[in-house]
């Protein structure tokens, strides 16, 4: 073995005390984006194809929950329970991974209920989740009293939290850091763009990177605005990081300027489908056939565009877009599409 492959191997091991349900197709591919490449005329682009994980139509989530998961059976809790907006993609795939594991699911959507499931919501239904609709309350607000609720008819529940970063969800993106290491070589990478909102994808590739000390920039592209202006949403990532590098026992520890968050694209607020998002989506659709969501991927997408175009790249690396999934959410989203 060589050294390269020596340091990767050790350093899955720094995970792998912790117990995992397996959920997901893994490794995901990793592949060129050639046509848009030609189209936008500027640096090589790959895409790490986190959309095709393999459960229930894929996306990021599924490397969270298989730690998460994997510590909800070792409990021996037979109940999950989670939160999001109606069309959360962590949701949908907390409820089908509970399907396939045969624990309850217990899904806490804000707003109120809808004339028609379409999307995630729909596939929620179908994968047997128990939705609540709580209105106003759209952070998992009403968690405790449903524990309680639970606990008292005899079930043992287990909280996943918001978007399924905690300590635990993001080992799924350290890991998810060190398969990209066996999969390409990374030294002419100049940055991996990403969707950042809840922090674990962040925060686990950030972590992967300073142990197999790779030189790309780590680019969030930040989604929602941050509701606490006095603890920004840079400010938790680094925490998140902090808090998993204690968990795991780890040297390193990170400072809010570590965490690489570009707020630029956020103006319209979460989930609100803009010109910048749905030329994102028709674009790489067109040139590549491949599919990116309105919420997440087509605003992160929209970042790394502009910025080739803007030239703010150096054009002889390549750049990489991690596709964090989320289509299914597409449908719902049919009436501001087109
Ligand atoms: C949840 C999600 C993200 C954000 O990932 P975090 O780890 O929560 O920051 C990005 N893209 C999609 C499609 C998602 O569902």
């Amino acid at each position: 073995m060589n050294c390269k492959a020596d340091l990767i191997m050790q350093k899955f091991s720094i995970l792998q005390h912790l117990p995992k349900a397996k959920l997901g197709y893994l490794p995901t591919p990793v592949i060129k984006l050639e046509n848009l490449t030609r189209v936008l005329g500027g640096p090589d682009i790959l895409m790490k194809r986190d959309d095709l994980t393999g459960l229930a139509l894929g996306g990021n989530k599924t490397r969270k929950l298989e730690y998460i998961l994997g510590d909800t059976i070792k409990k021996s809790c037979d109940t999950v329970i989670t939160a999001g907006a109606q069309q959360s993609n962590h949701c949908r795939q907390t409820a089908a991974a509970a399907a396939k594991l045969e624990l309850d699911c217990h899904l806490l959507l804000g707003g109120e209920k809808p004339a028609n499931f379409n999307g995630n919501l729909l596939l929620d239904e179908l994968f047997g989740a128990h939705i609540h609709f709580t209105k106003e309350n759209r952070k998992g607000e009403d968690i405790p009293n449903l524990v309680d609720t639970l606990k008292a008819s005899g079930h043992s529940p287990y909280v996943i939290p918001y978007g399924g970063s905690n300590e635990l969800g993001a080992c799924g993106f350290i890991e998810a850091g060190f398969e990209l290491s066996t999969q390409i070589g990374v030294d002419n990478l100049s940055n991996i763009f990403f969707a950042s909102s809840s922090g674990g994808t962040h925060a686990g590739l950030m972590i992967a990177k300073s142990l197999l000390k790779h030189k790309y920039e780590l680019t969030g592209i930040q989604i929602d605005k941050a509701e606490n202006e006095a603890h920004s949403f840079q400010q938790q990532v680094a925490e998140l990081a902090n808090s998993m590098c204690s968990f795991l026992n780890l040297a390193q520890s990170y400072q809010v300027d570590d965490v690489v968050l570009d707020r630029g694209y956020l103006e319209t607020g979460y989930g609100v489908l803009t010109a910048q998002e749905k030329e994102a989506i028709q674009l790489l659709a067109k040139s590549e056939g491949i599919l990116l969501d309105p919420v997440y991927t087509g605003r992160a997408f929209a970042a790394m565009v502009d910025k080739i175009q803007k030239r703010e790249l150096p054009k002889d690396k390549q750049v990489m877009f991690w596709h964090t999934g989320g289509a299914p959410s597409l449908f719902a989203y049919s009436d501001s599409m087109l």
